[in-house]
């Protein structure tokens, strides 16, 4: 790839949103991922919630462009195929403070436009969640609030913008970016320079790195670390709706939800941190989620945790999203700052960014093969005993379950590893189908997993990496052509 109209470079809900919305038109565009797969920063690992938008003040962008994009997600999930559930949510109070501030966050929705608030008395909030603390005083119910699947959403927008005529290049960073006379002239990769007038900066926790390479300094990006702790499927019913403690000044707090597959998790804690690249869960972390969602549920089922995750907010000084052109290069335009509702907001984002590319001399012509629909992909587990005999019998690989906790069928796998932007690695793998999200976490079917990636990919065993660049799995000694083990 030696040039294109416009570079994407990040990979995440951002990128993939707007290399999406980019492909509505004439363009050819290249959507840049430094890592093994897309959705590896910090849109795989954050509370997946659709935001309805009463937490930020009016007059910024992360108001407006919330609002916005939850009301494109409901769009959308017809569209993209996205797992959304409209669970609404509740920030809950426990004392009088408590109630002023959610008075104040409910004025503060009303003028964002967030339709359906409603202040609820302790009796009304217990009958809807009876395993919530009993000392709480009431709550702001925001019935427009959801919950998604994360890395689904920015696989369905990367397969849509594919689909669409766009290009996806990963293990590929921007190493620099190509500036003539104050001009954007093209991005260099390790392959060799994209030329191209047209440059956005998607870049995550790095977004303030990207604009150095184009000599712009105006921002920098606070990485500020929350943990989470994941329970199984089991205690799914602990809580019907996302569940909020009443606000901090830099957080949201720590928060117990149901996930759109039938998890249930608590979390985040907020640490700012110095490296980017930290996101090792902790004990000191770990505590602190615990002892935050015992403030909300204090019979929390600790025994029924299957793992623990941790996401960085790429938080910029002033807290909002920087939506910009750069002054220093025209023709790079930031999608920078993008903290939560980053997620809520991508949609709302990527509209705003084709605006600001257009405005910056970038030609839109529309497409009139533009299909906005991705193709359903039937979730086996999900499917009646009809229609799963059905498929086994239109492809027998359907009758073979690789990953038990979740019952994934190899079908799904090999499915999953050929589609536009498809699985490389075991967690690729796992974040598409789910193969090794269950109880066990891949303890059974990561071998196999292994095994059907080196065969579809055609490469030895030995090359199939876990998750990022360097996390092969196997050393030496194993045969170059290997075959999935048969089962017991
Ligand atoms: C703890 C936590 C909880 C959150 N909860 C919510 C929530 O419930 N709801 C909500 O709406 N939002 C939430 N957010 C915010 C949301 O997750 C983010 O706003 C969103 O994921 C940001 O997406 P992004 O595409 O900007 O960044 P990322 O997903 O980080 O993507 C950036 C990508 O750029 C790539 N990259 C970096 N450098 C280069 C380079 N040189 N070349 C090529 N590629 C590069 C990275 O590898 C990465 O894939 C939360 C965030 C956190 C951390």
């Amino acid at each position: 790839m030696s040039k294109a109209d416009v570079v994407v470079i990040g990979g995440g809900i951002v990128g993939a949103a707007v290399a999406r919305e980019l492909s509505r038109y004439q363009l050819d565009i290249v959507l840049l991922e430094a890592e093994t797969d897309i959705a590896m920063g910090t849109s795989k690992a954050n509370s997946a919630i659709l935001h309805a938008g009463f937490d930020a003040k009016p007059t910024c962008w992360k108001a407006r462009l919330n609002v916005l994009g939850n009301a494109l997600y409901r769009q959308l999930q017809d569209e993209l195929k996205l797992h959304i559930g409209w669970t609404g949510s509740l920030v809950v109070a426990k004392d009088p403070v408590d109630m002023a501030v959610l008075e104040e966050l409910l004025v503060r929705g009303q003028q964002n436009g967030v339709n359906g608030l409603a202040l609820l008395g302790r009796d009304e909030v217990l009958a809807r969640e009876p395993n919530l603390a009993s000392d709480i005083t009431g709550a702001l119910w925001a019935p427009t609030a959801g919950i998604i699947c994360p890395f689904g959403a920015t696989f369905a927008f990367a397969e849509n913008a594919i689909r669409n005529g766009a290009t996806l290049l990963r293990e590929t960073p921007a190493l620099d970016i190509v500036v003539e006379n104050g001009r954007v002239a093209g991005v260099r990769t390790p392959q060799g320079v994209i030329n191209t007038k047209f440059v956005v900066n998607a870049a995550g926790v790095r977004a303030d790195d990207i604009a150095r390479l184009a000599g712009d300094e105006s921002f920098t990006i606070q990485a500020r670390k929350g943990e989470y702790i994941l329970f199984d499927r089991s205690v799914r019913n602990l809580v019907n709706s996302v569940i909020f403690p009443a606000p901090s000044k830099i957080s949201k707090g720590i928060l117990i939800a149901p996930t759109v597959h039938g998890n249930l998790f608590i979390g985040p804690d907020a640490q700012n941190i110095d490296d980017k690249t930290d996101i090792a869960a902790t004990g000191n972390g770990m505590d602190r989620v615990i002892t935050g969602a015992r403030r909300l549920v204090p019979n929390l089922p600790l025994q029924a945790a299957i793992t623990q995750f941790s996401g960085l907010r790429a938080t910029a000084e002033d807290g909002d999203f920087i939506l910009r052109e750069s002054e220093a290069a025209r023709g790079l335009v930031h999608a920078a700052g993008i903290q939560s509702p980053g997620l809520t907001a991508a949609p709302a984002i990527a509209q705003v960014v084709s605006a600001l590319l257009k405005e910056a001399g970038l030609k839109l012509s529309e497409k009139r093969d533009f299909n906005p629909a991705n193709p359903l992909k039937p979730a086996f587990q999900e499917l009646s005993w009809e229609q799963r005999s059905s498929l086994i019998a239109s492809n027998p690989l359907y009758g073979r379950v690789i990953c038990r906790c979740e019952t994934v069928t190899e079908a799904e796998i090999v499915a999953a590893i050929h589609s536009p932007c498809g699985a490389r690695t075991v967690d690729g793998v796992k974040r598409r189908v789910r193969a090794g999200s269950g109880r066990c976490q891949g303890g059974f079917c990561g071998p196999r997993v292994t095994a059907i990636l080196a065969r579809e990919l055609n490469i030895p065993m030995t090359e199939v990496r876990k998750d990022s660049i360097d996390s092969r799995l196997f050393f030496d000694k194993l045969p170059g052509n290997c075959e999935v083990p048969a089962h017991e």
